[in-house]
């Protein structure tokens, strides 16, 4: 339920709506807009309803959520929600940001070279997975903290943010200490003591879709990190199960314009493990940034023949660099920068 404040609504009218909400057992989340104020309820509404909010001062009027996911949906918050990391660089805004590394950290001098190389091309962010989700129980499983230090100490040497993949729910304090950004990954996405752990520390998201899910379980999953009062959340397209082989995943290019209707969350489309495979991660890049994606994420690896891990959808330096040029005058067609 949404609570519509009048334009002229004081702090103290707010506050007092607030208060009431809460002695009703439920979450009052204020949202304010460049057009409006807006106090979202979530919970069990019918408690609500009891009340006749309409006549609380300040208020405007009271509207049902109709969308399952409540506080991710536009309904509840109609603007785009930027949000700013550390060191200025925002997220949703109209610079689309680019996430580019390794699939894994293997150790910091492959990891400095990388970062170098990235950082010079323009990307934002420093990606590469310390916590590895492998399909086999024998692949490389990641380094660990090890691999947090390396991705800290090379990104603050080259001048990069970081993100990287959180896969259990005790290691919420471990990885937020060295990132920048906490990974969900695909196969996490409905990891729900997960997402709620998450949600209730104060670090950015980049959360995933999963394998095998829909937008709207996407979308609730989001809602989870968002009703525990996390709100830095950026959603990832990177390719869905479907009955076709030729690629490692199928990139649902969809999903963006249906998420810009549907949520004020950043959309970012990852073109490597959406395709698996090195020549289709240029166009399909291309395609994200048409189709208005607000980010990119992208593998990089300066010997992907010896990759420990997807070494086949990685670019090399030179391919990052050139594709982020050809970038350029797409992102400016459709009024953006990168
Ligand atoms: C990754 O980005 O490192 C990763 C494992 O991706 P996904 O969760 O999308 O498979
Ligand atoms: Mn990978």
């Amino acid at each position: 339920m949404i609570i519509v404040l009048k334009n002229n609504a004081t702090p103290e009218q707010i506050n007092h709506i607030c208060e009431k909400v809460k002695e009703l057992g439920l979450t009052p989340q204020v949202s304010r807009g460049v057009e409006r104020t807006i106090i979202g309820v979530i919970g069990e509404e019918e408690k609500l309803r009891a009340k006749p909010l309409e006549a609380f001062p300040g208020v405007d009027s009271v509207v049902p959520i109709l969308r399952p996911y409540k506080l991710a949906s536009r309904e509840f918050k109609p603007e785009p929600t930027v949000f700013e990391m550390g060191n200025g660089v925002k997220v949703g805004g109209k610079k689309i940001i680019v996430m580019a590394g390794p699939c894994a950290v293997e150790g910091r001098d492959m990891l400095f070279r990388i970062a170098t190389q990235v950082k010079k091309a323009g990307a934002d962010f420093l990606r590469g997975g310390a916590f590895k989700p492998r399909t086999s129980p024998y692949s490389f499983q990641g380094l660990g903290e090890e691999g947090l230090k390396y991705l800290r100490e090379v990104a603050d040497e080259v001048g990069l943010l970081v993100v990287t993949e959180i896969m259990d729910s005790r290691h919420v304090d471990l990885v937020s200490e060295y990132a920048d950004m906490l990974q969900i990954g695909a196969r996490n996405m409905q990891n729900f003591e997960l997402l709620k752990e998450v949600g209730l520390c104060k670090k950015p998201v980049l959360l995933k879709r999963g394998l095998s899910s829909t937008i709207k379980e996407l979308l609730l999953s989001a809602e989870y990190l968002l009703s525990r009062g996390n709100f830095k959340v950026m959603l990832c397209e990177r390719g869905i199960r479907t009955f076709e082989t030729a690629t490692r995943n199928t990139v649902d290019i969809n999903a963006v314009p249906v998420l810009k209707e549907e949520t004020h969350l950043p959309v970012l489309i990852d073109p490597s493990h959406g395709t698996g495979k090195r020549s289709y991660v240029g166009p399909v890049a291309r395609a994200a940034v048409a189709v208005g994606a607000d980010g990119l994420m992208i593998e990089v690896h300066d010997n992907p023949e010896e990759a420990r891990s997807d070494g086949e959808q990685s670019l090399l330096p030179s391919g990052f660099e050139q594709l982020m040029k050809e970038l350029r005058p797409i992102a400016h067609a459709v009024g953006r920068d990168i």
